[in-house]
């Protein structure tokens, strides 16, 4: 088998690598589609407009990609040489391949994360420059929630977002993976994401859909973002096909996350049985767990588990994620098989 050949495999690696289930398909071969460039694409419009009714904002901007999304909000929310403040393992600070500076002329200042995924706000006042020459403008506070499946308390975001616009901030939150918050906290979305300038959310994550991210906020805004998505080459033809696959998602892929939540528990259950294994169960809230090995452990385990057919991403510091394509059944097979070879040890 080679290692590509993962479509029968149980895939923990990420929640990205989810297929297009055969009625999303369905409903992408049958999308009403027009040239998204000119406003045409009349799916990409109603995606965008039920994303904006859904978040609490006046409009939505489809993107290609979460990179891409994040990277258009820092660039409508901050000009060449202003700063924005977020947690030092954030997105766009440390997977985004440094975007903001590199083609938005943007100065990050990252802020560690505190144990629940949250920034200290003291933290983050004292990081805010004075009117002075020698500083970067301070412009813009980015939250994440989900931060490494960890949820932002609700209490917290609001006064985060009161904490910013007393401090002339914006607030933008990297949602890649909101939805599996307010699934988790038991909330319409929007109960989150109003509170926020700009909010992105992934579609190619939990949703199961293949492509897609949507950038929520004022209509002023996004005008900005959209010249941004211009710059970075993000202007899509006829993009309905895959807006379709985004409108069938919200349909039904979002109250289906909390089957997610339910197998990355019952797995992290299951796991922390074994002794060589530490995890810290009250930090699974949503779809991903975290553990650690032996390091000796790494690369036969993995390879164990591929064996198996199942995938990870082998370390010694394991993420494990559960998705769409994830059953109950899966995460039984999963701890079967950490079980048979760590008995062996
Ligand atoms: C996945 C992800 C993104 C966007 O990633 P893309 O792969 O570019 O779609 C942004 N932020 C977070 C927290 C993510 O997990």
């Amino acid at each position: 088998m080679s290692v590509c050949d993962t479509a029968n495999m149980i895939d923990l690696r990420s929640d990205t690598v989810t297929r297009p289930t055969l009625a999303m398909r369905a409903a992408m071969a049958a999308a009403d589609v027009g040239d998204d460039v000119f406003g045409d694409d009349p799916s990409v419009n109603r995606l965008q407009q039920q994303l904006a009714e859904k978040t609490g904002h006046e409009a939505g901007l489809f993107f290609p990609s979460g990179t891409q999304s994040n990277l258009a909000a820092l660039m409508a929310h901050c000009g060449r040489g202003e700063e924005f403040i977020l947690g030092s393992l954030g997105h766009s600070f440390k997977y985004e391949a440094g975007g903001a500076a590199v083609l938005g002329s943007l100065w990050p200042c990252p802020i560690e994360y505190q144990a629940d995924g949250t920034l200290a706000l003291e933290k983050v006042a004292a990081a805010i420059k004075p009117d002075d020459a020698h500083f970067p403008r301070s412009r813009l506070l980015v939250l994440e929630n989900t931060q490494n499946g960890r949820v932002l308390p609700l209490t917290y975001i609001k006064e985060a977002a009161g904490f910013a616009r007393g401090h002339g901030l914006g607030i933008h939150l990297d949602g890649a993976r909101v939805f599996n918050a307010a699934v988790k906290l038991g909330v319409p979305v929007g109960e989150i994401t109003r509170h926020f300038d700009s909010v992105s959310l992934c579609l190619s994550k939990g949703l199961g859909c293949p492509v897609g991210t949507v950038l929520v906020g004022n209509k002023a805004l996004l005008a900005k973002a959209h010249r941004a998505r211009k710059i970075l080459g993000g202007g899509m033809r006829q993009a309905g096909i895959l807006a379709a696959a985004g409108i069938y998602a919200l349909e039904h892929h979002v109250e289906r996350l909390a089957e997610d939540h339910a197998n990355a528990q019952a797995l992290a259950e299951g796991l922390a049985q074994i002794k060589q294994i530490k995890l810290d169960l009250t930090a699974v809230q949503t779809n991903m767990l975290f553990l650690q090995i032996p390091q000796e452990d790494t690369q036969p385990l993995a390879e164990h588990l591929r064996q198996a057919g199942i995938l990870i991403l082998s370390g010694a510091n394991l993420r494990l994620v559960t998705h769409l394509d994830v059953s109950t059944q899966d995460v039984e097979r999963v701890i079967a098989a950490f079980q048979g070879y760590f008995a062996s040890r």
